[in-house]
């Protein structure tokens, strides 16, 4: 990917500061972003946990520009993880920081490692509402709008704590 394109990464923490986490992550997405390319912060959500009980969940989106293959994305973000104290074990267990590549600007992805958009977006309003408040116009690879998508997930489980302004810095606010 030489040219930059917009990507929308989720977030999720439900261990640790999690508030916290999601603002040094943010901080770490800013560094990883195609400089003067749009940044946008979604609203912090709270969210029902999916997979074993569990913590609740916060939950929120960035929209960011990468000049990177959607790989070497994934490997970053990984690595942003990992400096958060990620420790893998349990699938869909609690964690420290989960990063989600969510939606790559017409690019669809099918590999064992990374699979874009993220399948789960249909069914996932803490993945997809956020995503929307930072791109609402953002299209599947195939052309359709994934607002339209948002109409059949299924209410509740989420609340929206704070506007985006949790994870700007002072200049910004
Ligand atoms: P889910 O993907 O259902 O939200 P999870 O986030 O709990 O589950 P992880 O344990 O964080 O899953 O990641 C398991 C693997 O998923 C990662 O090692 C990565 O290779 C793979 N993966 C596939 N698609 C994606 C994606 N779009 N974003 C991030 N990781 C992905
Ligand atoms: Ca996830
Ligand atoms: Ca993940």
């Amino acid at each position: 990917m030489s040219n930059p394109l917009p990507v929308v990464v989720g977030l999720g923490a439900n261990l640790g500061p999690r508030r916290r986490t999601l603002q040094s992550a943010v901080t770490e997405l800013r560094a990883l972003s195609v400089p003067a390319a749009p940044f946008r912060i979604s609203s912090l959500f709270e969210t029902e946990p999916v997979g074993p009980a569990q913590p609740m969940f916060l939950n929120a989106a960035v929209l960011l520009s990468v000049a990177l293959e959607p790989l070497d994305l994934l490997d970053r973000l990984q690595a942003i993880e990992h400096r958060h104290g990620r420790v893998r074990d349990v699938h869909w267990g609690p964690r420290t920081l989960d990063l989600d590549v969510l939606w790559i600007d017409g690019v669809a992805v099918d590999h064992a490692r990374l699979r874009v958009p993220h399948p789960e977006l249909p069914h996932r309003a803490f993945a997809l509402l956020p995503l929307l408040e930072v791109r609402p116009d953002a299209l599947t690879p195939e052309g359709q709008p994934l607002e339209a998508i948002a109409a059949f997930l299924s209410p509740g489980g989420i609340t929206r704590v704070e506007g985006p302004e949790w994870g700007m810095t002072a200049s910004e606010l």
